[in-house]
């Protein structure tokens, strides 16, 4: 009897040990990856990261040898599995992160892509320069921000993509070649706004603008009077080089009243060096506090709303650095969940839309149950350079923030929303941002993006047996 026991023990630690062994080393051979909108776990080949560019040759060469997929990752702040793909190979570019290069007199430094915007900053700003165009914050890689051509709060240089004079490219054949508006000047508009399809981007020439002194004029005004407000007091006004505005999300005004923040060329540039000190993440209590209280109620969005507007008004008058304002806060966002995530999603309607537009939106929203925590507003010139580009027209760009469960049923809710909001947003002659989750329709693409088929066809063209892929060349592309 004791015997049989002993077999039935050893039967059964034997198939938990070889479960966990396989389960085991399923995660080693294949782990489990995910971007920031945490809605696109998957098991990948491998991670590879590199520190230069014979590493980046090799890794592409075997992955050429074995028909194995790569896709680029720099800090993964995209959405919709543009850094991932199934069973492929991930060049993790976070530790190709030199400065290469800087000329101070001429302006532009050279940089490894896995560098962030921080990395670039921290660089320049001794020498009183600052970056031309940027995300409002400084947190991505720069080659992740030439992948998505990103824009920022600047208003005077059009998008990232003006402000590149040249980069190396790593092909898929692992050639290296130089990128600029004269050679290889076919390339330029695909690459730059290219989600990583057409290789990998090494090092990067950037132009750099003077670290400017800044002084804030915020204001709380009526959506109605935005449109006009911008033209004659911001765009209107050369001393305005940079602007932000925020829309009311609360019950109490939603989507009726918006605070305004221009950034106005301060008299005194000569005291500049005594506002240059870097500010990191300070704020982070406070305004965590009051988003987490507006994730869960009105009440809590209503006083969120109250707490910016006071916290603007404060701001009335301040003097910043350009450097300062390109790095805003971004921690007091973080938010983990086993159940829900936060995501972003970004619309651009052209000026003259805006308030047809929003009242659009608003009837839209109204009816749906969709839990919006906050919309930033900024301004793009129109700009074609980019073959995907997003602004043709002088647009403003409206960056919601929302709340979603992680479930599919969730995931299903929240794109019904979001497509009915891309088609008032398309039917005001607008367009969507492309770094965020596949909700859009293919239909929605090709409305948005009309080059989205020539595009793609050139990335086959060029890269014919497919090797830089990712989920959104697996849903849009083919
Ligand atoms: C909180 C938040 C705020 C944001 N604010 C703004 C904003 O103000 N303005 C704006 O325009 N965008 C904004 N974005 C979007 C953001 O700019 C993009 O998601 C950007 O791509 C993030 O950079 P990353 O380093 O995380 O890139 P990743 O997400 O890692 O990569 C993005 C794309 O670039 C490709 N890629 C990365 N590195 C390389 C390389 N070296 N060579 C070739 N391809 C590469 C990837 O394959 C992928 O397709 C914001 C996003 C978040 C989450």
């Amino acid at each position: 009897m004791k015997k049989k026991y002993l077999f039935i023990f050893i039967i059964c630690y034997g198939i938990v040990f070889v479960c966990s062994a396989f389960a085991y080393h399923n995660k080693i051979l294949h782990p489990i990856i995910d971007d920031k909108g945490h809605l696109l776990p998957i098991a990948v080949k491998s991670i590879k990261t590199a520190t230069g560019e014979k590493e980046l040759q090799q890794i592409v060469k075997d992955a050429k040898q074995s028909n194995d997929k790569l896709s680029i990752a720099g800090m993964q702040h995209s959405q919709g599995g543009q850094t991932l793909y199934p069973n492929a190979i991930i060049i993790d570019m976070k530790k190709y992160n030199k400065i290469l290069h800087f000329d101070q007199k001429k302006k532009t430094i050279t940089v490894q892509s896995g560098a962030t915007w921080d990395d670039v900053q921290r660089y320049i700003n001794p020498y009183g320069l600052a970056v031309k165009v940027m995300q409002s914050q400084n947190i991505f890689t720069i080659g992740g921000s030439l992948s998505v051509n990103v824009h920022g709060r600047d208003i005077r240089n059009d998008a990232l993509i003006d402000t590149i004079h040249s980069f190396h490219l790593m092909n898929a054949k692992g050639e290296i070649i130089n990128v600029s508006r004269t050679e290889n000047k076919e390339l330029f508009p695909y690459i730059i706004g290219g989600y990583g399809l057409f290789g990998i981007i090494l090092d990067v020439t950037l132009q750099l603008t003077d670290d400017h002194l800044y002084v804030t004029n915020a204001k709380l005004i009526d959506y109605k009077n935005y449109r006009n407000y911008f033209e004659k007091e911001v765009i209107g006004n050369p001393k305005v080089e940079m602007h932000l505005a925020r829309i009311s999300v609360a019950p109490n005004s939603f989507l009726r009243e918006m605070y305004v923040t221009d950034y106005i060329l301060a008299d005194n540039q000569e005291e500049r060096a005594k506002y240059n000190h870097l500010k990191e993440d300070r704020m982070i209590g406070l305004p965590k506090f009051f988003l987490g209280l507006s994730r869960y109620s009105d009440w809590g969005k209503n006083a969120f709303w109250d707490i910016q507007k006071y916290y603007t008004n404060r701001m009335n008058g301040k003097l910043e650095t350009r450097n300062n304002v390109m790095r805003s806060e971004s921690a007091f966002m973080e938010y983990t969940s086993e159940t829900r995530t936060e995501i972003l999603q970004e619309y651009f309607v052209p000026t003259t839309e805006f308030s047809n537009y929003i009242d659009d939106l608003r009837a839209v929203l109204q009816k749906e149950n969709m839990n919006l925590l906050n919309i930033t507003i900024r301004y793009v010139s129109k700009n074609n350079h980019s073959v995907m580009s997003y602004s043709k027209e002088n647009m403003f760009a409206l960056v919601l923030l929302i709340n979603q469960g992680k479930s599919k049923k969730d995931i299903q809710t929240t794109e019904e929303v979001v497509q009915k909001m891309i088609d008032v947003t398309l039917k005001h002659n607008g367009s969507y941002y492309l770094p965020y989750y596949s909700y859009p329709s293919k239909k929605q693409l090709l409305e948005a993006y009309p080059r989205s088929t020539e595009f793609f066809n050139m990335k086959r063209e060029y890269d014919p047996e497919e090797r830089f892929v990712n989920l959104f060349y697996e849903e849009y592309g083919k």
